[in-house]
């Protein structure tokens, strides 16, 4: 069975505490939380201190691609060390009854890794045109490709996906017996993530047209 069609890992570290019943151990679920986000968390102990850092990311497979300044201190101090990444999407904000059951519904994802910095020029140019069509698909072929300059300046880390677990709350609050018969309002408020109308760069020569690609990231 390729890892890719195996269920997620339980380890001590990914085994949920509270609310068990929100994790999904279906791959599928790891990859459907990380190809619908656009950022994530990355979380590494840098000279001894723990530092948290929202960054891009880009997926092959079983493996996360994050890049960065070659100059980022913390993707060197990640390089061979374990790390953690998140990706998180809000979908709602939970109004309760009482302020106690209030909530969040939510996808996320949590990842424990060994991460390295990939040395690999073939494998660093993959890695740059799955982030940069993770986030605008089909804009690595028409952008200007990366010189040998930009790609010296640029540090990718790997990252695999072999220990995760993630989480899912959906539906209504949850409120005690007693608090379903007080009048206040309760329900819940969704969230969505919506792009706009693309703005073009004044700089930009006027009789360019917005390309397909940006238009279907609109729809
Ligand atoms: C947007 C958002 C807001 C939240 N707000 C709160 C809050 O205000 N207070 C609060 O207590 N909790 C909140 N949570 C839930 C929180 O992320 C944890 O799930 C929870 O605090 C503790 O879970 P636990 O005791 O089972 O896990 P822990 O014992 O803390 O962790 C055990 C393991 O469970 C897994 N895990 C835990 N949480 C998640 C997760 N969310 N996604 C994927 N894997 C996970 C990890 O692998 C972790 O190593 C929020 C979650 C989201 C996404």
């Amino acid at each position: 069975m390729s890892t890719e069609t195996m269920p997620l890992s339980s380890t001590p570290r990914t085994t949920l505490r509270r609310h068990q019943e929100r994790g999904q151990t279906d791959r599928a679920a790891l990859y459907g939380v990380l190809d619908a986000g656009l950022i994530c968390h990355l979380g590494v102990v840098a000279d001894g201190t723990p530092i948290v850092l929202p960054t891009a990311y880009g997926r092959n497979g079983d493996t996360l691609y994050l890049h960065g300044s070659s100059a980022n201190g913390a993707f060197w101090a990640a390089d061979a060390q374990r790390i953690c990444v998140t990706v998180t999407h809000m979908d709602g904000l939970v109004a309760a009854r009482s302020v106690f059951s209030h909530s969040v519904n939510y996808r996320s994802a949590v990842i424990f890794g060994t991460a390295r910095i990939v040395k690999d020029e073939d494998e660093r140019w993959q890695a740059l045109r799955l982030i940069t069509d993770h986030l605008i698909p089909g804009r690595w072929a028409v952008a200007r490709q990366p010189t040998k300059k930009e790609m010296a300046a640029t540090a990718v880390l790997s990252v695999p996906l072999t220990e995760a677990s993630v989480k899912v709350r959906t539906g209504m609050p949850a409120d005690q017996p007693e608090d379903y018969d007080v009048d206040v309002w309760a329900g819940v408020l969704p969230i969505s993530v919506t792009f706009g109308s693309p703005e073009p760069d004044p700089k930009m020569r006027e009789e360019i047209p917005v390309p397909a690609h940006i238009r279907d990231r609109v729809n």
